[in-house]
């Protein structure tokens, strides 16, 4: 089964072709980081524009480089929301275009479980039941992957989301947008350990996230250091703040896996891509016995072969949408 998959819920503008779910035969990103940096961030207008100028041609280069035509796919899947509603029309009116002059089904998929499953592509023994942490730029939850696209969401965060507290606290001290690889790389020179950020826990929910009062903490030491002038050390301030969040992921996580019996945990997102972050989680789940899955980051961040692998599962369980499918913006994991 061969799925052409569209993905444009943000500033990347993807094409893929994934066979049986599993295995990308392409995997097209024009990625519009460049164009929003002068912005400090993603420019929903502009972010639509683009996405119209490059949508065909990425479309074509994904076909070509599978080396299969139109003719030979057999469904059409499609990020329909969560995203900015502008940039999600153009993959889905695109979409829907393909399928209608092809004739082939049209198959509507979630983002988030295009994040998700984006661990069976180089996990070909990765099956659910599993635990997952989501950790994405504007979602952080922890869910159990109990069959392909069923979940039951088991912690969220209850304020800012993972990636943008990395994207927040770059900005803060200057290392400019997307913040989370920028954060990741110049962390490797300082010492999480250097300055004592606090680890907040919600009382009566062991599995849900804050990261807002982590973010001010660090804006209030750098507001600090203005006032008296101290001068900051920018590796030793984000090592330390990368490594608070790392600590509140990966201990949450793994408790879940423990607490609920599971022996895999699985990582999503474009946050799954932080080095301090898989080196933490690896360790932690040798330590519980756990099996510890992750996709490559090329996967981790925005795709559409995510969205290919979603969309053949979706497509197998029976799952098609109609001519009137929309983009809905603020679509919820879980909901078709
Ligand atoms: P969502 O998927 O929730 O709709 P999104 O699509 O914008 O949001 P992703 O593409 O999954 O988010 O991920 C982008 C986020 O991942 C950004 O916040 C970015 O800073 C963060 N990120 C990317 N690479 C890394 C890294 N190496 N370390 C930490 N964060 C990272
Ligand atoms: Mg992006
Ligand atoms: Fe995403």
């Amino acid at each position: 089964t061969l799925i052409l998959a569209i993905e444009s819920s943000c500033d990347e503008t993807a094409a893929s072709v994934v066979k049986n779910g599993r295995e990308v035969l392409s995997n097209v990103i024009s990625s519009q980081i460049a164009l929003h940096t002068q912005f400090g961030g993603v420019v929903p207008e502009i972010a639509s524009r683009k996405h119209i100028e490059k949508i065909n041609q990425v479309v074509t280069q994904a076909l070509e480089d599978a080396k299969v035509t139109l003719a030979d796919v057999d469904a059409i899947g499609v990020t329909y929301g969560p995203g900015l509603v502008g940039a999600l029309l153009v993959g889905v009116a695109e979409a829907k275009a393909i399928a209608f002059a092809a004739k082939k089904p049209l198959v509507g998929v979630h983002h988030i479980e295009g994040h998700v499953s984006a661990n069976y592509i180089e996990n070909p023994d990765l099956e659910p039941p599993f635990v997952c942490l989501i950790v994405s730029g504007g979602h952080t939850h922890l869910v159990i992957v109990k069959d392909y696209g069923e979940f039951e969401i088991i912690g969220r965060t209850r304020d800012d989301a993972a990636g943008e507290a990395f994207d927040k606290v770059a900005r803060a001290v200057g290392l400019g947008y997307p913040g989370g690889p920028k954060v990741d790389k110049t962390a490797k020179e300082g010492n999480p350990h250097a300055i004592e950020f606090p680890r907040a826990k919600v009382e009566g929910s062991p599995y849900d996230f804050s990261f807002s009062g982590l973010k001010s903490a660090v804006l209030n030491y750098i507001n600090k250091a203005h006032m008296t002038g101290e001068e900051i050390n920018v590796p030793d301030l984000v090592s330390s703040f990368q490594n608070a969040v790392v600590e509140a992921l990966v201990s949450r996580a793994v408790l879940a896996a423990k607490e609920y019996g599971y022996d895999k945990l699985a990582i999503a997102g474009g946050v799954a891509s932080n080095s301090a972050l898989r080196a933490a989680m690896q360790e932690a789940c040798d330590k519980a016995h756990i099996r510890f899955y992750h996709p490559s980051p090329i996967f981790c961040t925005d795709n559409a072969a995510m969205i290919g692998c979603a969309a053949y599962y979706e497509y197998k369980k029976g799952t098609r949408h109609g001519w009137d499918l929309n983009a809905v913006p603020n679509l919820k994991l879980g909901e078709r």
